[in-house]
């Protein structure tokens, strides 16, 4: 799907219901907001939800199927929109160079409450418009700060409104072990996002930020996990924690990193028992004035697709990354082949 034609849910016809529906019974201010940061949401392509259950339970609302395909993630814009996908504001402190939301952009700036974001996703998920949440911030005062608030949005859903639909919060590069360890225990999946695969390039486009601070919290989930595995072999009613695994997003094309660097990375991040998916997000120019960014007419989706194939071969057929790349995923012949060869 053409993404220059890409519909967030902003625009979708669901919103535009809700808009004219329900405007007059809803503080008109919180849809100014949500159209805002359903907006400033688009461009994180790492919300796939899949691989949890949850069943109704007397007094709770709702469910979540489980298995592939959970919701109906990859209609019209190509991007989960049946997830309620939102940030909780796009003010930044930071000013990363790919990012439309970075501080030095003039673009309209919004911040939804905790319980003004609760409201919203209770609403939406009563209509049947999503089957969950996709929860990401901008990074206000600092990363504990604003993590700590998307913590109390998961909360207060599970807790309060006993919310039983998919959940996935993005975790907030640099936050502290034990907000990590709290988001875990109401949300799905967690992804953090590693953005640009090579840290000197990070460096170059987003020098407030460095691997260490995205590394740091994959593996705090990671250990949150194999704990919770192990915890409950011996209580079965000890709480699950993030039962759909972490996944990531890498920036593909912004950077001077070939596919080969771009597939050791994610091959190596799959070594993780808790890494189900990497994600590949062909650069969208949305900050053209910034030098240090190449001069993109559209996003290298061939690229993306490719990548995505490889990574299909790796997670999947085992393939090693040589083997992947050799196998010219292009061609669907030759892939085919190489799968024959190896017995698959
Ligand atoms: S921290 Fe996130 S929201 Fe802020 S500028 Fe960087 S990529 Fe954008």
């Amino acid at each position: 799907m053409n993404r220059e034609n890409a519909k967030p849910f902003a625009h979708s016809k669901h919103y535009l219901y809700f808009w004219q529906k329900y405007s007059d019974q809803m503080n008109e201010n919180v849809l100014a907001k949500l159209k805002i940061l359903a907006e400033s949401a688009k461009y994180d392509v790492s919300c796939s939800s899949s691989g949890t259950v949850r069943r109704n339970q007397s007094g709770a609302l709702g469910n979540t199927v489980g298995g592939w395909g959970i919701c109906h993630s990859f209609a019209e814009d190509g991007r989960c929109i049946s997830l309620l996908k939102i940030m909780l504001t796009n003010y930044c402190i930071y000013d990363c160079a790919y990012c439309i939301n970075r501080r030095s952009n003039d673009i309209p700036r919004a911040t939804l409450s905790v319980s003004e974001l609760v409201d919203l996703t209770i609403e939406f998920y009563r209509r049947n418009y999503i089957e969950g949440l996709f929860l990401s911030s901008g990074v206000v005062r600092n990363p504990d700060y604003t993590m700590e608030r998307l913590v109390r949005v998961a909360k207060d859903l599970r807790l309060v409104h006993k919310f039983n639909g998919y959940i996935h919060l993005k975790s907030i590069p640099g936050a502290s072990r034990e907000l990590v360890n709290e988001a875990g225990l109401y949300a799905d999946r967690l992804s953090v996002n590693i953005e640009i695969p090579k840290e000197e390039n990070l460096k170059l486009l987003a020098p407030e930020k460095d691997h260490k601070s995205v590394y740091q919290p994959m593996r705090y989930i990671q250990q949150g996990i194999l704990t919770n595995k192990e915890d409950r072999k011996k209580f079965r009613h000890v709480p699950r924690f993030v039962p759909a695994g972490q996944s990531t997003q890498m920036i593909v094309g912004a950077t001077t990193e070939s596919d080969k660097d771009i597939l050791y990375l994610s091959s190596s991040l799959y070594q993780h028992p808790t890494m189900r998916r990497v994600y590949y997000s062909g650069y969208i120019s949305v900050n053209t004035y910034d030098k240090r960014l190449p001069a993109l007419k559209q996003p290298p989706l061939v690229r993306e697709n490719r990548l995505y194939q490889a990574d299909w071969l790796l997670r999947f057929y085992q393939f090693k990354v040589n083997a992947a790349r050799k196998s010219k995923v292009d061609d669907n012949t030759a892939r085919m082949q190489s799968i024959k060869q190896l017995g698959v």
